[in-house]
């Protein structure tokens, strides 16, 4: 059995992972960190809730520890469970994190299993995959790289994680740092499009559980990838996978290509 604890229990991930990992038969919830700063007592049916400050009560009792909360709580969290999870592992489906909350990741990648994934969906990985061969494949002179994605009206970060990641696997293909080619958004007077350039565009709105698409646009034709995700319970199934996967590996960092194999 792998014993899980849950970082961001009472968003909608959270409350995803807790109803998968209870119907499985390998796994239990030890306990939950979240906000305690409203009238909510910290326990949710029986289950133990406490703060970032406090996660060492949980930790002690868990063998991996699952956080999707948000970009300024995981930040948080690694300054409180840095040494509880010594010996233990790490899965962090947050988003948006910033350079010095994936430096401090890699810092306790020494002493823990970290596992980062900005989505757990198997056609998304399928998907990174297939990115990177076909940007290999259509020349930057040829063919044109935007990705475009959509999102629920609540998310708070843009361009998503995965759509970033997208970018990143279309600029390894073409063998560049994504740094040199990224563009967000366009608007206003800006001159013609500079060959090679990644054009990443944010769509907001309703309760679009995630879409994404990537397009790859020459003069006479164009090829398109796209993912769609039909329930946010595919996040959850992904994340608790990798989880189980996680329990008992030696310190390192991890992807979902290493839990997924391709
Ligand atoms: P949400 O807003 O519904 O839930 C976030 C939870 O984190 C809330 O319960 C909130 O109280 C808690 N939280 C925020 N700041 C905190 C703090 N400082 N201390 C303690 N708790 C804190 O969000 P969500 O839709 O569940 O998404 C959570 C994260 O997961 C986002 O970053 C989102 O982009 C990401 N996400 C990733 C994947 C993936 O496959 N990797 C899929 C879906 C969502």
């Amino acid at each position: 059995v792998t014993r899980v604890a849950i970082c961001g229990i009472r968003g909608r991930m959270g409350q995803t992972l807790l109803r998968l990992a209870r119907e499985r038969g390998d796994m239990e919830v030890a306990g939950g960190i979240d906000r305690l700063d409203d009238a909510k007592p910290g326990t949710q049916d029986a289950l133990r809730i406490v703060s970032i400050a406090n996660c060492a009560q949980v930790l002690g009792d868990s063998d991996v520890l699952i956080d999707f909360s948000a970009a300024a709580a995981t930040r948080e969290l690694l300054e409180h469970a840095a040494g509880p999870l010594n010996g233990r592992a790490l899965v962090v489906g947050t988003t948006g994190l910033d350079a010095a909350t994936e430096e401090a990741l890699d810092e306790l990648s020494r002493t823990a299993a970290v596992l980062t994934a900005a989505n757990f969906s198997l056609g998304v990985n399928l998907l990174l995959g297939l990115t990177t061969r076909v940007a290999a494949a259509l020349d930057a002179e040829s063919f044109d790289i935007e990705i475009v994605e959509a999102h629920h009206r609540r998310k708070t970060d843009a361009p998503s994680g995965t759509a970033l990641a997208l970018a990143e696997a279309a600029a390894r293909g073409r063998e560049e740092s994504l740094s040199d080619l990224r563009r967000d958004g366009r608007s206003g007077d800006t001159g013609e499009r500079p060959v090679g350039e990644i054009g990443l565009h944010a769509v907001r709105g309703g309760g679009v559980t995630g879409e994404h698409r990537v397009l790859f646009l020459g003069e006479r034709e164009r090829v398109e990838l796209a993912h769609e995700a039909l329930d946010r319970s595919v996040f959850g199934e992904g994340a608790l996978h990798a989880a189980r996967w996680l329990h008992g590996r030696r310190p390192g960092r991890y992807t979902m290509q290493h839990v997924l194999g391709f």
